[in-house]
């Protein structure tokens, strides 16, 4: 079987998780802050803090954004349902912004008119989070010169996109966003087996998701609110979780993020591939969901677009049914039972379940053969050449 993604684990990797093994600290030692500053390293944010998934650092950084009962949040509904489950987490309600149907990215003018009705209607979201879908950038500057005329906050759910970059500008830099959001899933460019890393240039925010992530305590001395009784003493000050990354998880981030160049590059290696066989046989109508121009793509995932007059589940189940573990990504968040029962209903983003109609996920990861990608492509050209 080919799985659609899939980890790559070196001996360092299991020499580096083995050494926290045999240390004094499996948990708060000092594995965790050397992962942060590499993610600060290869971002240019000021600041990261790291959890022990993506959707708790979704959640932490909804929370040092003061989403809460009353607000609204909007994200994209081609996303994972942790981009939306976040606000609710928050007792904030959830709306979304419709894509484009070509790469999945919310749609800058969809959002434009939508905020302009919200100003309207006196009900303007504090919070957009847009979603590098496959690692490939949405038009941030756009999004992030609405965010500022209307006065949203901007949170970039990059968990596919770590390591690509935008006009120059690395994800993760908080250009023209507060926070970005990063997963480490197995799945994802890089892994921590489960994590997640949010980078911030605004050092409040930073300490807000830090104390968070660990109940809401401090140790600081200069910001004790009662008089210091001792070396034990700590304080909580707000109610936070224990989202704390672990040393073992830290450990393999710090190994795997040394070869984040080379499963990038390979990665777009095998994209250049499915692009030049697409590309000899035209005859497959078929459009791949490609970065913005200027843009280089960490390539989570090989989206292909199928035309109309193909039938995706007959193509998906016959790639299947040859040991090729295509996916679908996503099911518009919006058409989720749990979403249906808040009151969305099917064509409440067209372009978004246009997309998710057509859409269908190739194998991609640094660890894929030449001989499989040969099979995957033949194999596709046998179903619709
Ligand atoms: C994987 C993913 C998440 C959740 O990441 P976890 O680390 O598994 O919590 C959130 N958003 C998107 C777009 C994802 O792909």
């Amino acid at each position: 079987m080919i799985p659609y993604g899939r980890q790559n684990i070196s001996v360092d990797d299991v020499e580096a998780v083995n050494a926290v093994l045999k240390s004094d600290f499996l948990t708060q030692g000092p594995q965790v802050p050397l992962f942060e500053k590499s993610i600060c390293g290869v971002t240019s944010a000021k600041y990261a803090v790291a959890a022990n998934s993506a959707t708790s650092v979704l959640h932490l950084a909804c929370l040092a954004l003061d989403v809460g009962q009353g607000d609204c949040v909007w994200t994209s509904p081609i996303t994972f349902v942790a981009s939306a489950n976040c606000a609710l987490y928050c007792g904030a309600s959830i709306d979304f912004v419709d894509v484009n149907r070509l790469t999945g990215n919310m749609c800058p003018k969809a959002l434009e008119r939508k905020l302009k009705q919200a100003q309207a209607d006196n009900c303007l979201p504090k919070v957009i989070i847009p979603v590098h879908m496959a690692g490939h950038s949405c038009d941030m500057k756009a999004i992030g010169q609405l965010a500022k005329t209307y006065g949203v906050k901007v949170i970039e759910d990059a968990s596919h996109g770590i390591g690509g970059s935008h006009l120059g500008t690395s994800i993760g830099a908080c250009q023209y966003s507060d926070i970005t959001v990063f997963s480490f899933h197995p799945v994802k460019i890089i892994t921590t087996a489960e994590g997640g890393v949010a980078t911030t240039n605004n050092a409040s925010l930073a300490k807000s998701m830090a104390q968070l992530r660990s109940h809401g305590i401090t140790k600081e001395p200069e910001v004790m609110l009662r008089p210091d009784e001792g070396d034990w003493y700590y304080e909580q000050h707000t109610l936070g979780f224990n989202y704390r990354m672990t040393e073992l998880q830290a450990a393999l981030g710090n190994s795997q993020i040394k070869r984040l160049d080379s499963f990038i590059a390979r990665r777009n290696t095998i994209v250049a591939r499915y692009l030049d066989a697409f590309d000899a046989f035209e005859a497959l109508r078929l459009k791949s969901v490609t970065p913005l121009k200027e843009s280089h793509s960490a390539y989570h995932l090989m989206i292909i677009l199928l035309p109309d007059e193909l039938d995706r589940k007959a193509i998906f189940d016959a790639m299947r049914a040859a040991g090729i573990w295509v996916h679908v990504h996503y099911i518009p968040v919006h058409l989720q039972p749990y979403y249906l029962k808040l009151g969305f209903a099917e064509q409440d983003f067209p372009e978004a379940e246009y997309f998710y109609r057509h859409c269908l996920t190739l194998p991609l990861y640094p660890d894929l053969t030449e001989e499989e990608l040969c099979f995957i492509i033949e194999t596709l050209r046998g179903l619709i050449g």
